[in-house]
């Protein structure tokens, strides 16, 4: 396990020799200590990032070669996959299975960034028609610059990979900071970056404090840009420092996403995915499918064969075979959303299952798979995130409540609908207020497709084409392509 900032190729302890714990959730044992970046060692990173860029020629590498190195990170992390993984399981404590899914997926980005950085070459000038023949014109795409590039704790390795793949296929260099309660993997990352000789200063890591660490990229003069996962409030705040110097941004936010489904779905299959969308990384997705509604022809028995499931689900240490939902991430986690149980009990609803830590597991930051009803419309529990395997599940009569139900939330991250009937199942997908929209399905989420939130939820898209955008200025070079006199001044 590393220990150290990576910063500008080399592994540096923080400069106050700081460090912080890294506590495994299942067992709440710290098994490990990562150095705390100061604001300096900050400055020292994002000093070394604008080197890459400005300096040493990163942004001046073809697409193709740049390709290689993203080809070869991808390589390097298949090469260590399960070593990876299980890591990934003792710092975050999801479910071995699901971490190896994760760190596949993580490499299988740097190598879908690697083919659009290639297509950067095949395809780096667009003509532009314009009225008047003596002049010609062409826009380019050029990489941002320096990104400064924050990411939460739920899916550690995958957040990175989305953000770095993207960033350096475009040209840019990066200075990452993973959350706090999850660093080990970020730090192999950059070993492998290491070993494949990405060069010095393109990817610079630096582990700590959201206030500390976190706060100086945002606040940092010399970065361009601004790539943030992780909750409203923050991302509110990224958006305000990066206003006072103009920062570019992409923000991917917080979600409450309903998941409609009508009485003609087949109640096993939608029991299977409502489960998926909310108790998949217990919970803890940005895009959990976290409020239900269900057609009342069916409610009743579709909440029976839910709470059937929901009880038989394995809880357990993510290392053990078998085991589908693990410990949350961290104590605080676990008390915000025991807190967010209790609150919404409080306000009325009805614990269906679940809803405490479970027997037997008085160590580990664990909780049972939660299923809530009678959810009153203003509740916290119906509006707010709650970021953990709590589902909230009512009835509805029409497709019209569906969608005003649906659609009545500050955030529009993602939305699923389930019918057997394709023709409302689409009508439904075009009406939701939603970046994300799932039919037949809640999560599967794929590299190629566009990733983002409406409203509350963010700005801008990450993954596929769109994730390349994020990194890409557009500069237009226009020609004065005749050798007559403009002649407006000097006749
Ligand atoms: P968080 O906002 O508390 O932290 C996210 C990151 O921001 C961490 O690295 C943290 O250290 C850093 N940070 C905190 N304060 C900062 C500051 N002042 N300046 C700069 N950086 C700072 O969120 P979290 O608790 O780590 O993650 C959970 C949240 O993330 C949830 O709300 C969830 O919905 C959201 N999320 C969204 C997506 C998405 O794709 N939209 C994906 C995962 C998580």
């Amino acid at each position: 396990m590393r220990s150290e900032l990576y910063i500008d190729g080399k592994w540096r302890p923080s400069s106050d020799g700081r460090t912080f714990d890294v506590v495994n959730p299942a067992t709440e044992e710290v098994i490990h200590k990562v150095a705390a970046a100061t604001a300096e060692d900050v400055d020292v990173a994002v000093k070394s990032a604008r080197r890459a860029f400005d300096k040493d020629g990163w942004p001046k590498l073809s697409g193709a070669q740049r390709a290689k190195y993203l080809r070869a990170i991808a390589q390097g992390i298949r090469a260590r996959q399960a070593e990876i993984a299980r890591l990934e399981v003792i710092d975050n404590g999801k479910p071995f299975p699901e971490a190896d899914w994760d760190v596949a997926d993580a490499a299988g980005c740097f190598d879908f960034y690697a083919g659009l950085a290639e297509q950067l070459d095949n395809n780096p000038e667009e003509p532009i028609a314009l009225p008047d023949a003596r002049f010609t014109s062409k826009a380019v795409k050029e990489p941002i610059g320096v990104a400064g590039a924050i990411i939460p704790w739920n899916y550690p390795l995958l957040m990175a990979a989305w953000k770095v793949a993207p960033a350096l296929a475009a040209g840019c260099t990066v200075v990452l900071k993973p959350a706090e309660v999850t660093s080990l993997t970020a730090l192999e990352l950059a070993a492998i970056a290491d070993d494949v000789g990405l060069p010095a200063g393109v990817l610079n890591i630096v582990t700590g404090a959201g206030s500390v660490a976190g706060q100086a990229i945002i606040d940092h003069r010399e970065v361009d840009k601004l790539a943030f996962t992780g909750s409203g409030p923050v991302g509110s705040k990224i958006m305000a420092a990066a206003a006072r110097d103009i920062k570019r941004i992409s923000l991917e936010l917080g979600g409450k996403s309903p998941f409609v489904v009508f009485d003609d779905a087949d109640i096993e299959e939608a029991v299977e995915w409502i489960m998926f969308g909310i108790f998949w990384n217990q919970g803890q997705v940005c895009s959990a499918t976290s409020r239900v509604l269900v057609q009342d022809g069916i409610y009743d028995r579709l909440l029976a064969r839910l709470v059937e499931e929901t009880k038989k689900i394995r809880i357990g240490n993510g290392l053990e075979d078998g085991v589908l939902l693990g410990p949350l991430v961290s104590k605080r986690q676990h008390q915000q959303v025991v807190a967010a149980i209790e609150a919404a009990k409080a306000a009325g609803a009805t614990v269906a299952c679940g809803g405490k830590r479970p027997d037997g597991f008085e160590t580990g930051y664990y909780l049972e798979p939660t299923v809530l009803t009678d959810v009153p419309l203003e509740s916290d529990a119906w509006r707010e995130e709650i970021f953990g395997p709590v589902v909230c599940i009512r009835p509805f009569s029409t497709e019209e409540e569906a969608i005003d139900l649906a659609n009545d939330s500050r955030f529009g991250l993602a939305a699923a609908v389930m019918s057997r009937d394709d023709r409302r199942a689409e009508r439904v997908a075009a009406v939701f207020r939603a970046g994300i929209v799932w039919i037949n399905c809640s999560q599967p989420t794929f590299t190629e497709a566009p990733w983002g939130g409406y409203k509350e939820s963010g700005i801008g898209r990450e993954l596929g084409r769109w994730g390349l955008e994020n990194y890409l200025e557009t500069k237009q070079i226009t020609r004065f392509a005749t050798g007559e006199k403009w002649g407006w001044y000097i006749k």
